[in-house]
């Protein structure tokens, strides 16, 4: 069997943890397994190397930022080869650009537009275990690339594609994925079977135990995923297309999001075409919009509420305020507020189940808490409410939903 697995931050953020994993990965390659595994920086590598770059330079590019990071994952493999060489293995560790993690250009959150796998092939061959370096890869400039925050796991993702594996197994610290945070929410259970529709919707909402789109990328193109504890040996959760429960829930789990801005651009002028105005000038510059809301008018002017992830807060905020200026947009403030959180249900069930969202809305009432904007589609329901009610009010819907 060809097995790509990937192990977390924290499953390898010691010399004991890196012992323990080497010690994982030897056993499936000793089982005659062809072993490819990514992994990510140790322990808080990353958040070290921004605070690091801070400290230089407040406001980095983006291109030299991505140079400081890879370096975390690269640290990792190599600790890795070694731990594996003293054990008596034939490993590898291998970068991105040495495996062929082709990217687009979007340094910070870069797409993989391809892998080129003949580099590894030949290194499997000579019965090598293969060290990937996640998150990283390289663009058309030869320029070192990095994915996004927890991008290792689509690395992962696209390495069992390119391999065409058998199998892509995500170690964390976690035993799988739970019905909520379960460090936020002790009561969440884990989940047997999930679908990637329902595991997509998860963690894009904001359960970070899965980067979005290395489930984006697993749906695409059939790949198995498990995710498993890499501290436990316990039995994980599998994502997959359909999953064979007897009887439904109406919903698998409950998410959070804190990076979030709230923005309010209010009295604009109430006149056909206000909205398009107001979110082409948003698309032009690459701000994807989450939640809208629009009032009714009073008067001739009206008020347009949305969301944006708080990375994109400043420049969302620069291009409304420049399109008051030059006379593009015209309004008479604009409140932008970060106190804010977006709690979510995801559920596949929900479509042919009335009540779910007023479900969820009686566990917020009965918890006294606000919410402020609502957002539905077919598998999931998303409020925004304060955001020093987030945990509260997760643990209240999870509580109505899963006791
Ligand atoms: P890794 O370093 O292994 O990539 P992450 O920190 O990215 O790990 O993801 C694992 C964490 O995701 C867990 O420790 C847990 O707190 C968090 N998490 C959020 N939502 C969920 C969920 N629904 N199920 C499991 N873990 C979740
Ligand atoms: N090291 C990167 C991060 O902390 C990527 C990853 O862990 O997946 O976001
Ligand atoms: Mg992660």
């Amino acid at each position: 069997m060809l097995i790509v697995q990937k192990f977390g931050g924290s499953s390898v953020a010691n010399p004991e943890r890196v012992r323990n994993v080497a010690g994982i990965i030897s056993r499936a390659y000793q089982q005659g397994n062809d072993v490819v595994v990514v992994l990510s920086a140790q322990g808080d590598t990353t958040d070290d190397l921004i605070e690091k770059a801070k400290q230089i330079n407040p406001k980095p590019s983006k291109r030299e930022m991505d140079m400081l990071l890879a370096c975390g994952e690269q640290e990792s493999v190599a600790l890795m080869a070694m731990c594996i060489e003293g054990m008596g293995f034939p490993v590898v560790s291998l970068t991105g650009w040495q495996v062929g993690v082709h990217t687009s250009s979007a340094y910070g959150l870069a797409r993989i537009y391809s892998v080129d796998s003949t580099r590894i092939r030949e290194e499997l061959d000579r019965r090598r275990i293969v060290l990937v370096a996640g998150f990283q890869g390289i663009n058309r400039y030869y320029d070192v690339t990095t994915l996004g925050r927890g991008g290792s796991d689509t690395t992962a993702v696209a390495l069992a594609v390119a391999l065409k594996a058998d199998l892509c197994q995500i170690y964390t610290d976690v035993d799988g994925v739970y019905t909520a945070d379960p460090r936020h929410v002790p009561d969440a259970t884990k989940i047997e079977e999930i679908t990637y529709d329902e595991m997509l919707e998860l963690a894009s909402l904001g359960a970070q135990v899965l980067h979005n789109r290395s489930v984006e990328m697993a749906k695409r193109y059939g790949v198995r995923m498990e995710v498993l504890s890499s501290f436990s040996g316990n039995p994980g959760t599998i994502v997959k297309e359909a999953v064979n429960t007897v009887e439904k829930t109406y919903v698998s789990g409950v998410a959070q999001d804190k990076s979030i801005a709230r923005f309010a651009v209010v009295g604009l002028k109430d006149v056909p075409g206000i909205a398009y105005k107001l979110f082409s000038l948003l698309a032009k510059n690459k701000i994807n919009v989450d939640i809208i809301l629009q009032s009714i008018g009073r008067g001739n002017t009206k008020d347009i509420s949305f969301t944006v992830s708080s990375d994109n807060k400043e420049l969302c905020k620069q291009v409304i305020e420049e399109a008051k200026r030059t006379n593009d947009l015209q309004y008479e403030s604009l409140d932008v507020s970060t106190d804010v959180a977006k709690v979510s249900i995801v559920g596949a069930g929900m479509v042919d189940n009335p009540g779910v969202a007023a479900t969820m809305f009686e566990a917020l009432f009965e918890a006294g808490i606000n919410i402020h904007m609502i957002s539905t589609s077919e598998i999931k329901v998303s409020v925004l409410i304060n955001i020093e009610d987030s945990e509260r009010a997760m643990r209240a819907v999870h509580a109505k939903f899963f006791q």
